[in-house]
């Protein structure tokens, strides 16, 4: 810090530390492009959401319930969970940094993996925390890794399972050994935002661990299947003692009310989750398959979206496969961030959008 700057106000210790998080791209307004770069939902939203997002617009000079009872009892109907133990969040953003803002202090260390999802860093170092990163094998988190990297100063793990931007995922025994790894006083964060998409038979998103232990939280969010990123809605199941400290910590309104409205229709709304899930069953494999075909090499998904590897020279590398794809208009993610310069992180799109896609890369590549 330069003398010049030392009489300002100061943020916190870690905050000037954080790398900010950059969010997938948009395109250019008015031309027509397909953002593959935030695994976003090609099939829109449920319809019934989007009626409920319509009737909310009447009451918007009133305060949104600030317990989100309606939607907190469509969720616990829909799971089988316990109205009680649900805590609705801005997205499943916020409820993460609620999560490391309420167990994590300076001095303490929280521990996610290494190409794990990026906002866990921020969290982690917003509140004067020390980001543990624990190297993959083949891009799957490594349980006894993440077990040897816990010390006396850990206060929480962070696993995205599915994990974005590997799309990889642990069988729940491997989950499970993960937490009984865990000393008690450990908080153990599923982020399970692309569960709805796993086929795998071994998974399971974390339910059954929130409920029978005192330190696992499992988050969830609007954001993906359900086709609602643009309201912010997430949720975390959490043990009673949990969701009790985030309900004391978040703001009062935090979720506003048409977003409450439409999460409550949207996750109702079984038939077209079972429309979104079809579709992503149709084509993750067509896409990964026609990506292989081309050449390229691509780590297997359980979620919506591939994580494909380019060659490295510097006509065909994942940066001039970028700029290519986006003179062709398609958007796509760019994983430097993740210190993967040599991959992109493509989303499932429309038909229209992959059938593209590929013809696009397969131009590219000849
Ligand atoms: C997209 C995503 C989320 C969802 O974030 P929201 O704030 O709910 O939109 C959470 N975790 C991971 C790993 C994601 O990829």
């Amino acid at each position: 810090m330069s003398a010049l700057h030392r009489n300002r106000p100061q943020p916190n210790p870690g905050i000037l530390d954080i790398a900010p998080y950059v969010p997938g791209k948009s395109g250019a307004k008015g031309a027509r492009i397909h953002k593959l770069s935030s695994n976003e939902s090609p099939l829109g939203a449920s319809n019934l959401a989007i009626e409920a997002y319509k009737g909310a617009a009447n009451s918007l000079a009133l305060y949104p319930d600030g317990n989100a009872a309606t939607l907190r009892e469509a969720i616990a109907s829909r799971y089988g969970l316990k109205t009680d133990n649900i805590v609705c969040g801005a997205g499943s953003d916020e409820l993460l940094q609620l999560l490391a803002h309420a167990y994590l202090g300076l001095g303490d260390e929280a521990i996610y993996s290494q190409y794990g999802f990026l906002v866990y860093p921020i969290a982690i170092q917003s509140n004067g925390a020390t980001a543990v990163v624990v190297p993959e094998r083949d891009y799957l988190a490594d349980v006894d890794a993440m077990l040897a990297a816990v010390s006396p100063r850990t206060r929480m793990v962070f696993l995205a399972n599915p994990n974005n931007p590997t799309g990889r995922s642990l069988p729940f025994n491997e989950v499970k050994r993960l937490h009984a790894g865990l000393p008690a006083n450990v908080l153990l964060v599923l982020d399970a935002a692309y569960a709805e998409y796993v086929r795998r038979n071994d998974y399971e998103s974390g339910i059954e661990l929130v409920a029978t232990s005192d330190n696992v939280v499992m988050t969830r969010t609007f954001s993906k299947i359900h086709g609602l990123a643009a309201l912010r809605l997430g949720w975390a199941y959490c043990p009673a003692h949990v969701a009790d400290v985030l309900n004391r910590i978040r703001g009062p309104f935090n979720v506003s009310a048409p977003a409450m409205a439409a999460g409550a229709a949207a996750i109702a709304d079984q038939a077209f989750v079972e429309r979104a899930l079809a579709h992503n069953d149709t084509w993750l494999p067509w896409l990964s398959a026609e990506l292989a075909a081309i050449g390229l090499e691509v780590t297997p998904s359980d979620g919506n979206f591939l994580l494909v590897h380019f060659p490295s020279d510097a006509k065909r590398n994942a940066h001039a496969a970028d700029a290519w794809l986006q003179d062709n208009g398609f958007i796509v993610r760019r994983m430097d961030a993740y210190g993967l310069s040599g991959a992109l992180r493509i989303s499932v799109g429309s038909e229209e959008a992959n059938r593209g896609l590929v013809a696009c890369l397969r131009a590219f590549l000849s």
